[in-house]
């Protein structure tokens, strides 16, 4: 994958719209409860990009709670449809990740990691060969 590529997203009305260019820093398949209420579904999917990589515009409302993983976590969601297409961490910062759902190209995705599986749905399956995290995954360098 070159690194200036671009692919672009936005919310179910099309108010919001965004771009990312190059690849993701990490990308992840979340089953926590937040992202099982967030999404409506058992796991969240997405891919996180630096600030630099990342464009949006059109209105959003945002919504903070205290994730699992510890950290402030703020969704923001387009005003007049609701579909969450981003979210910031402040356990992450200079990050924003995407939910890939949202993105206009189905792009061939495999998360890199799945985490809190410990709140997997029995319905819900699993990448038996994407590494598996029982709470969030320890941290790059760390
Ligand atoms: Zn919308
Ligand atoms: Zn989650």
């Amino acid at each position: 994958m070159s690194d200036d590529k671009k692919q672009t997203g936005g919310c179910q009305c099309g108010s919001v719209r965004y771009e990312v260019s190059g690849s993701p820093m990490l990308s992840v398949k979340c089953h926590c409860t937040d992202c099982q209420k967030s999404t409506g579904a058992g796991h969240m999917m997405g891919a996180a990009y630096l600030d630099g990589q990342f464009s949006m515009s059109g209105e959003t409302s945002s919504y903070s709670y205290q994730a699992d993983s510890g950290g402030t976590v703020t969704s923001e969601f387009c005003k007049t449809c609701a579909s969450t297409v981003i979210s910031r961490s402040t356990s992450y910062p200079k990050m924003v990740m995407v939910r890939i759902g949202t993105l206009d190209e189905a792009m061939d995705f495999k998360p890199m990691i799945q985490v809190f599986a410990k709140h997997k749905r029995s319905w819900d399956k699993d990448w038996p060969d994407v590494p598996s995290f029982d709470e969030m995954a320890p941290a790059p360098g760390k």
